[in-house]
Order: structure tokens, then sequence, then C-alpha cells
């Protein structure tokens, strides 16, 4: 890369001395020689001529010469030396011959590497020394070069001056000139290079930097060929005809792509052909286009006012991957007026036009009514197609009558409420509606209810849980098809885990009552208010939907157990909660068991319209008084409120005829302590968990009515041949006068002391914290196979063991974590006991996780039961 410069100059002979006429090759050369080694004060100077820079601020000076060895000299070195100085003179002009030997400035004193000897002179071979100095910054046009000498023996053979540039060059399309570089060494000369003949700067000029060393360095940015030419051999080439290239990012001319054709040279892109389209965002190598055929297959499902529609995608879909759906919807009018288009009330999902999947749901249309639906597949170019013929596919169809929309009311843990409003032309008046309801996913076992009403609340529901709701109507012309599915689930249970945090949630709970009962106070004040000036406009809307019933705040949605006292009339009662049984349908098959007011017998029921079912039945033994029937009956007036798969069931009275019956659902294994003392030892933890948690989950039903029960005991519970149990024995005059285990306390009432907590042994607060101590025995019951609580004790050193803190022992076998959850239930202070939500909420997750049952207590948690023995 480096051009000399041709500057070779040769220089003017002052004091001819020839020590050779030859080079180190033997060749004949001319120099420049002194050697005044002898005399004193030697100055001696030679000068070159003017030399042009040529622009150049650095330039090299290549020095050859000879110098002799002063040692080698004969007679005296005296005042000899070994080194010459060089000098320059910077002008931007030629000057005559006497110049200032003073404006000379000083570039180096140069030393010889090798110098010669006298016998170097005999052999006639001539040391040559090459030294190179480099001057710069140059300014002016041009410089004169000088040597001086002090006194040394020198032959200058050759004085070469020259500077150093980037020559021309042509890379990636675009030229960079001549350059010559700067003038420190270090430095980089940026050259902005052009672009050859049809080529252009691809996103930027592209550019080179020239180092001081002459070489090309760091290249940004590159040409390519304009549009319509390719690079071929470093050049730019046209395309040729039926060849495109629009993108500088392509490099060579492209084939047109289908359906379209380029007739020139150049061409940057390619035309459609006729009836094909493009639009400005497809890629210039895709085809031309046309608008696709129109769908094929079209299906419609029509589901009472909702049509599914459906079909296939276009034979033709004009060779683009856009296609979309676009759906026009018109309603036929009656009586062949033609058609009206649907108007906004009518749903689309996901939408009516522009729809990429081949289906769409129509939804709200009007019942009994024939609609028309024209589906149109359109593309990209559709638009674009002015002359295109649009094709559709006509699908008519007729709706069904309107579905059963279901709402969610109130939402409790084990109770949904649900509202709907009556179907649209119904076809005749509506007789009743009928819910079907089971658990997601488990949809072999579903529950059935019929409501003559638009809303009812679902009871008996698990908590945390997802329920599938259907309703249909009935009308005189029979039963419409069920809605479709409607989902909703349960509110959680908080998790119970133990007393202190049973201990929170009471003290959470209490103030939540409070609260509430302040919230029902204020509100009250302020109904009360309203005819002396209450401001409607401010009341809060959800304010206006709590009632009150019984003392119990009732939510709307939430059903409240309705105490039958507050009845006047005790028959009204019955027949507002119990539904009236035709004898007729009943047989009495066997006696099974002896009431206090008369034989308990089980039988056939068939009702009509339904499947046969064995129920129990029990009967009121002749002679007896008004007011025994009225106790009789008073348990079907509480029983009828019930509806939980852990309650015994009410399947109805009969009291238009005698003997006066209740009928409930046939229990196969009757009561469970008579059941379990038959089968001591048969069962394994889990099940005996299973049979606590039916009648957990079934207490935690009757307090969420706000009914207490206040004779919770395995005697009072029933259990089928599934070993379901549901609790049963309702009415208080039952805990006084049917319990044989009912004791009459000091205060007079007669009470089950072994199952009763201490406070309403005490002062009769029977609640459902009362009905949890109860709970407590009963699984003491269970664990223990009926055993009898306290065993002989008497009720009263019961009553003061319980008084003095001591507590049943774990029964044989007992898993710790039942028997910790049992002396929960017997915690003294009545807010500390677990609720029975939590006490459901355990069980589940005691049954799910069997390991934690299988841990039994240690001794000691029998201590407190051995003082109650030495007491006793
Ligand atoms: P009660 O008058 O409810 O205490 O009933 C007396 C006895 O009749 C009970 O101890 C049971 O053995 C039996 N019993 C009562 N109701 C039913 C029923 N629904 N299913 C089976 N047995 C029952």
């Amino acid at each position: 890369n480096v051009l000399f410069c041709n500057y070779v100059v040769y220089l003017f002979t002052f004091f001819p001395f020839k020590i050779g006429e030859v080079d180190e090759d033997y060749a004949p050369i001319h120099t420049y020689q002194v050697c005044r080694v002898m005399e004193q004060n030697q100055n001696n100077w030679l000068h070159t001529n003017w030399i042009l820079t040529e622009g150049a601020q650095r330039v090299y000076i290549e020095l050859k010469f000879t110098l002799r060895d002063c040692n080698s000299l004969p007679g005296g070195v005296g005042t000899c030396k070994e080194t010459f100085n060089m000098y320059y003179y910077e002008t931007d002009e030629e000057e005559d011959r006497a110049m200032k030997e003073s404006r000379y400035i000083k570039v180096d004193t140069i030393a010889a590497d090798e110098s010669f000897t006298e016998l170097d002179l005999g052999d006639r071979v001539m040391k040559l020394n090459t030294e190179v100095r480099d001057l710069g910054p140059l300014s002016r046009k041009g410089f004169y070069l000088a040597f001086q000498d002090l006194g040394a023996c020198i032959a200058l053979v050759s004085v070469r001056v020259f500077y150093k540039r980037c020559p021309f060059l042509v890379k990636s399309l675009a030229e960079f000139p001549d350059t010559i570089p700067g003038s420190e060494a270090s430095q980089l000369v940026e050259v902005v290079g052009h672009c050859i003949n049809n080529s252009m700067p691809l996103y930027e000029p592209p550019r080179m930097h020239c180092s001081a060393d002459g070489e090309w360095l760091v290249p940004i940015g590159k040409c390519v060929c304009k549009p319509g030419f390719e690079e071929m051999s470093g050049y730019c080439q046209v395309c040729k005809v039926g060849f495109y290239r629009s993108q500088l990012e392509s490099s060579a001319c492209s084939k047109c792509p289908p359906h379209s054709v380029a007739r020139q040279t150049g061409a940057t892109s390619c035309s459609c052909e006729d009836e094909y389209h493009k639009i400005d965002s497809d890629p210039p190598n895709m085809a031309c286009t046309r608008p696709p055929s129109a769908p094929r297959n079209a299906i419609s499902n029509v589901n009472e006012t909702s049509v599914f529609l459906e079909w296939s995608i276009p034979m033709e879909t004009g060779g683009r991957k856009d296609v979309r759906y676009n759906i026009l919807c018109s309603r036929v009018l009656p009586d062949g007026r033609g058609l009206e288009e649907c108007g906004p009330n009518v749903r689309f999902l996901p939408r009516r036009v522009g729809l990429s999947n081949t289906s769409v749901m129509v939804a709200d249309l009007q019942s009994h009514t024939n609609y028309s639906f024209l589906l149109e597949a359109v593309n990209g170019v559709s638009e674009m197609a002015k002359d295109y013929t649009k094709q559709y596919v006509t699908l008519n169809v007729t709706t069904n009558q309107a579905g059963i929309v279901v709402r969610k009311g109130y939402t409790g843990k084990s109770s949904i409420g649900l509202s709907w409003a009556e179907p649209d032309r119904p076809n005749g008046i509506i007789l009743e509606y009928e819910i079907k309801y089971f658990e997601k996913e488990q949809d072999s076992s579903y529950t059935i209810i019929k409501s003559k009403e638009t809303e009812m609340v679902v009871e008996g529901l698990k908590a945390s849980s997802v329920y599938i709701f259907q309703v249909r109507a009935r009308t005189s012309a029979g039963y419409g098809a069920f809605s479709r599915r409607f989902e909703f689930q349960t509110s959680p249970y908080c998790e119970y885990t133990g007393t202190i945090q049973s201990t929170m949630a009471s003290i959470i709970a209490v103030a939540i009552t409070l609260a509430l009962v302040l919230l029902a106070v204020v509100a009250g004040f302020l109904l009360s208010g309203r005819r002396c000036g209450y401001s409607k406009a401010k009341q809060d809307p959800e304010e206006e939907k709590m009632h009150f019933h019984n003392g119990h705040i009732k939510f709307p949605g939430v059903r409240t157990y309705i105490d039958p006292l507050t009845y006047e009339d005790p028959n009204q009662a019955v027949h507002e909660f119990a539904q009236e049984i035709d004898v007729s349908f009943i047989s009495i098959e066997r006696i099974i068991g002896a009431g206090e007011f008369g034989e308990v017998c089980c039988g056939p029921l068939r009702l009509p319209g339904k499947r046969e079912i064995q129920v129990a039945i029990k009967t009121l033994k002749a002679g007896y008084t008004e007011q025994q029937r009225r106790d009789f009956l008073w348990e079907a007036s509480i029983m009828g409120q019930f509806n939980h798969p852990n309650i015994i069931r009410l399947e109805g009275v009969v009291t238009k005829s005698k003997p006066v019956m209740i009928i409930t659902e046939y229990m196969e294994n009757g009561s469970l302590d008579t059941f379990l003392k038959k089968n001591d030892g048969q069962f394994t933890v889990i099940q005996l968990v299973g049979m606590l948690r039916g009648i957990a989950s079934g207490m935690r039903y009757l307090s969420d009515m706000g009914y207490v029960h206040r004779d919770l005991a395995a005697r009072n519970i029933l259990v089928n041949s599934n070993l379901v149990c549901k609790v049963s024995d309702f009415g208080l005059s039952r805990v006084l006068e049917d319990d044989a285990e009912a004791a009459y306390t000091t205060r007079g009432g007669k009470i089950p002391i072994r199952w009763t907590a201490p406070e309403a042994i005490a002062y009769r607060k029977f609640t459902s914290a009362s009905d949890v101590w109860s709970y407590g025995i009963v699984m003491w019951e269970v664990m223990s196979y009926g055993e009898r609580p306290y065993w002989e004790m008497s009720n009263q050193d019961v009553i003061k063991a319980v008084e003095e803190n001591y507590r049943l022992p774990g029964p044989m076998d007992c898993p710790e974590a039942l028997y910790h959850l049992m002396m929960d239930c017997w915690q003294r202070e009545r807010t500390n006991r677990p609720k029975f939500d939590e006490i459901v909420c355990l069980l589940d997750k005691l049954i799910r996780n069997p390991s934690s049952l299988k841990k039994l207590p240690h001794l000691e948690d029998n201590f407190c039961f051995c003082e109650i023995l030495n007491i006793s």
C-alpha cells in the first residue's frame, strides 16, 4: 500500500572524494561525499531541491549512506566524527540558493549502524547504511532537506522522500478515492464512499477509514443495487422481463409469483393478472389472489332461542389465508311479508363479522320465530374485487321456546339461593318448576326438587363445591326441556385447626353478629323514622333486602327455621311445612319400634307419578288428647322445614284420617347407638369418621337454619343401609317427655344430663354451641361403639365432675385427632368450642388424609377421667 512518490533526490557534490563506484551489488553509483577529518571546525552543508509535498502532511525520508570508522583512520583521529545531522525548511515557494542555515530545523542526528575501515576500502566493498526518518505535520507547499557534516567521513548514496496514501478502492459497490492520511501516526481519516452506477446506499452511506500507514480500515455501511437491478460481478445488472427485484435486502431478481407479470426489464414489482389482486401488506413474493367462494356444509343447531351455526371453509379460498366470515341475520316476517334485519338485540358470539372460526353462536333470538342467515366468506382482497359477485350460503332456522335463565341469589356454605323468570310463551299455565342439581362432574346422581315459585334455596350442599343447576317448567301439557346448565359454587368454610383459632373465629363471629345487630337496630331506627321524614334516597338498597325472622337476621335466600310456636294454629304450621298424604298411598307392613305416641312401623309409600319408596310411619295411638296430637305433629312441622341428606326427611303427614301419622324416609339400620352396639368393632376408623362427618354436616345445616336440637345423642341418629347417618328426633316436648335419658334438673327442666353442656344444665342456655358439646359426646359414643357416656356414674356425679373440669377419656383405639376434637367440643367456655362447619371441615381433612388418624393419644390424656373416678 505504500506508494513511493519517486522523490529520489540526488544531491550535488561539493567536495568530490570518490570512495567507491559500485554499491553492494557492484552496480555503479554516484554519491556525495565529504571527508575532512583531519581539519578543524568543519561545518559542511548539503541541501536538496525544493520538494513539493503534494498535500502530504507527513513525509518519510530514507537515507542510504556510508560512514568511515574514525578509529580506522591512519595517524590520529583528531576531529573525526561518526555522525551527521539532517535538517528541513518549509516554504511555499522555491527560493534561491542563498538560503540561511539558521532557517533550518533539525530533524535528527544520523549515526551509522555500520562504518567502514581501511580494509573495506581495500576490498572496495561499501557498507551501506539505511535510515528512515519521518517529518510532519507539514503545512506548506514544499520543503528543503539539508545535511550538515561536522567532520565525518561520509558518502551519501541516496535520499528518497515519500509519503503514504490509501489507494483508490471499490468495495461493496462503493468507490473510495485516493486518500492522503492525517499528520498523526494514530489518526484515521474517514472517507465517505460513492455508490457505483445503479446502486444506492443501504440504510446509510458507506464509509471507510484511512490509516497513517495507508491502509483502509473499519468499513461502515454499504451500497446495494437499486430495485429492478441485481448485483453481478461487482456491478448492478438490470432485471430481465418476467423478473423483478423490489427489496434492497434481496440480492437477485426473482421470477414473478403466480398470477402476476413483469412486461419490461428493470421491474421493481409484478402486476396482477385480470381478476387477481394484492393488498399493500401482501409480500411481493406472494401470488396475486381472488375473493373466496361461499362457505360449505352450513348447518344450524337450535337450542331454545339460540342457534349455533357451523360451516366448512370454502372450496376456493382465493389463494389467501385471511379468510373471514360474516353473518347476515334476518327475521322472516309472518305471512310472507319478507325479511327484516335482526337488529342490535341479537347477540353473536364471538361476533357477527370478521369471524375467523367456522362457527358462531347467535343468542337472544325471539322464540318460535323463523330466521334466515346468510353466511359469506371474505378475504383481504374481497373489497378490491368490485366486479366479483358475492357468494352466500343461506340457513333457515326456527327457534324454540326461550329457555329458563337461572340466577344465583345469596350463597351460603351449604345453600344456594336460585331465582329465574317465567319462560317466554310457555305454552300454557305453569303448574310448577322442577330443579335438578348435582355436584359438578358427579352427574351420575342428581337431586330433583320442585317449586311453585320462581325462586328457591337449595340446601344441604357441600361447602366450596360447584353445583350444576337446571330448571324446567311443567304446564298442563307436560314438562318442557331443562334449561341449560348453570354452575354455581357454595361459599368456603374457614379452616378449623384447634381451640385458639376457634376462639378467634368466635370473637370475629361475635363481632360480626354485634355489627349486624347494630346495623339491624340502626336500620330499624331508620325505617321507623321513615314515617317521620326518613329519606328513601339515602337508604342502602342492600339494607332493604335484610329481613328479621324469629329474632334471626335473615338474608335473602337463606332459609331460617321457623318455630311452629309462632303460628297461632299449630295445624296451620303442619300444613305449611308438611305435605298431606292420602292414607291410601301407604301400606303398613311391620312394626319397627315404639315411640312415645305410638308404634313406629314401616312399609311402602306409593305416591302417584313417583316411584315407590320404603318409609317409616309413626303413628299417634288412639285416644289422644288435642294437646298430644299437637305435640305429635310438632315434630313434623319442624322436620318439614329441613332438606338435607343428613337430616331425616319428612315425606308428609296423614292428618285427615286416623290414625294420624308422620311419614319419614325409612332408615334400615335403625338408631345409631343400637346399631353400633350390635356391630361392636366391625368398622374401620374411616367408616366411623364418615358417620361422624354426616352427623356434623346435618348439625351444621341445623345450626345454619338457626335450629338448636337440644337432644343430640347417638340414640337420636338413624342409620340407613348405606351407613348414612341422619339426625332425627325433633321437637322440644320430646326432650322433656320422650327421652328416657332426660332427667329433671334442680331448676325443674328435664335434660339429658350426660349429653348436655354445663351452661344448658345450669341455666338452660341451649345454643348451637351446646349442641356442639352434645356432638362431642356422640363422637365418644361412636368411637366406643355405643358405650354409655360416663358409664354408670350418676347424673349428679357427672354434673359435678364436669363442673370440676373432668372430661371423658379417649375411647380405646380412638385416634388422637378425634379425641382432641371431642375435648374441644367440651370446652367450658362455649365460645371456645368449634363450630359445626369447622368440625365438618376438620373431619373432611382427616378423611382425605387417613394417616392423620393413625396416631393414638398418650396415656396422660386419660388423666382427667382418672380424677373423675376418684371422685365418684
Ligand atoms: P322415635 O319415636 O323417633 O324415637 O322412634 C322410635 C324408634 O323407631 C327409633 O328408636 C327407631 O328404632 C325407630 N325409627 C324411628 N324412625 C325411624 C325411621 N325413619 N327409620 C327406621 N326406624 C325408625
